[in-house]
């Protein structure tokens, strides 16, 4: 099994007139084609800043200090930014939390996923690009996909945003699909759907999934591997078997203690149990 991608020793710090802010510190995995990485890690633990260094989507006052992104041993942060771009879309697509932000209230959705066929499918001619686009949206679950297509976001259901960034997002059959917490703003069922849905993508596509999240119940479901984050460090990484099986770094078992268990556990509450009097930096790092 090959890797797609190899992220060695990235650091991504923020300057601030009080100090540095090292978000990632240090942090090594590998995502394997194919298969589901999970970060999970506190909130502020660096997961989201991982992710966006990996889009190469760091800002001021973030800055990138250190280490190599390799995608299929290409290192990423040695590209222009007119060639990350190309990666951007054609092989890394990114799903962000929040639906109604992201996308264009102005624009029907079929418009707004045939935008990213135009950019990056650009040997497909019109008529093309709209088959590809009803069936995106079809492949997502959303009923009756060419009516859908003249519809307006504020039409649809938040479930069916959510859905429709995923096609957004799948639609240029991209190598890697990086999803930051997509189902923390949906209903539990709604949850699962989106869950099901990106796992059945990714059995026909071969696509690697990135997805993050502080749901552990959520990894349980669908991750291949985790890495768990812990204030800008890996703490953990293994499978998901050995993980939940067999948790060797104390943070990770104080994560695992904290699973809401249904009917007993309210929902919110899952992180609650991680003591933040501990410095879990403090153990030797149980990298496998
Ligand atoms: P999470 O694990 O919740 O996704 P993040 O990756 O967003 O955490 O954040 C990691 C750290 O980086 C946090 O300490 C956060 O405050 C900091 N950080 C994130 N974005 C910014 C920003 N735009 N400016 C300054 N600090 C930031
Ligand atoms: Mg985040």
């Amino acid at each position: 099994m090959s890797n797609l991608v190899e992220i060695r020793n990235l650091q991504t710090y923020f300057y601030s007139d009080a100090g540095v802010n090292h978000a990632v510190d240090g942090v090594s995995f590998e995502i394997p084609q194919g298969k589901t990485v999970c970060i999970v890690g506190e909130s502020g633990s660096g997961k989201s800043i991982t992710a966006l260094s990996i889009m190469g989507l760091i800002d001021p006052p973030g800055r990138i200090v250190g280490g190599e992104i390799l995608f299929e041993g290409t290192d990423l942060l040695r590209l222009s930014d007119a060639q990350l771009r190309k990666v951007r879309g054609r092989d890394i697509s990114m799903i962000f939390q929040e639906p109604m932000t992201s996308l264009n209230p102005s624009y029907t959705v079929g418009y707004q996923i045939d935008e990213a066929l135009r950019l990056h499918q650009k040997h497909l001619n019109k008529k093309e690009r709209f088959e590809k686009v009803v069936e995106a949206l079809d492949l997502v679950g959303i009923p009756d996909p060419r009516e859908k297509y003249r519809e307006y976001p504020f039409k649809l259901s938040g479930g069916q945003r959510q859905r429709v960034m995923i096609a957004i997002a799948m639609a240029c059959e991209p190598k890697m699909l990086i999803a930051d917490e997509p189902t923390t703003a949906l209903d539990v069922t709604i949850q699962a759907q989106v869950l099901d849905l990106m796992k059945e993508l990714q059995e026909k596509k071969g696509t690697s999934l990135l997805f993050i999240t502080h749901d552990l119940a959520v990894v349980s479901q669908i991750a291949d591997e985790v890495v768990v984050m812990y204030r800008g460090h890996i703490v953990e990484k293994a499978s998901a078997e050995e993980l939940f099986n067999d948790p060797r770094h104390p943070y990770t078992r104080a994560l695992l203690h904290s699973i809401p268990r249904p009917g007993v556990t309210p929902r919110k509450s899952q992180l609650d149990t991680v003591d933040d009097t501990v410095d879990y930096l403090a153990f030797p790092k149980e990298i496998r």
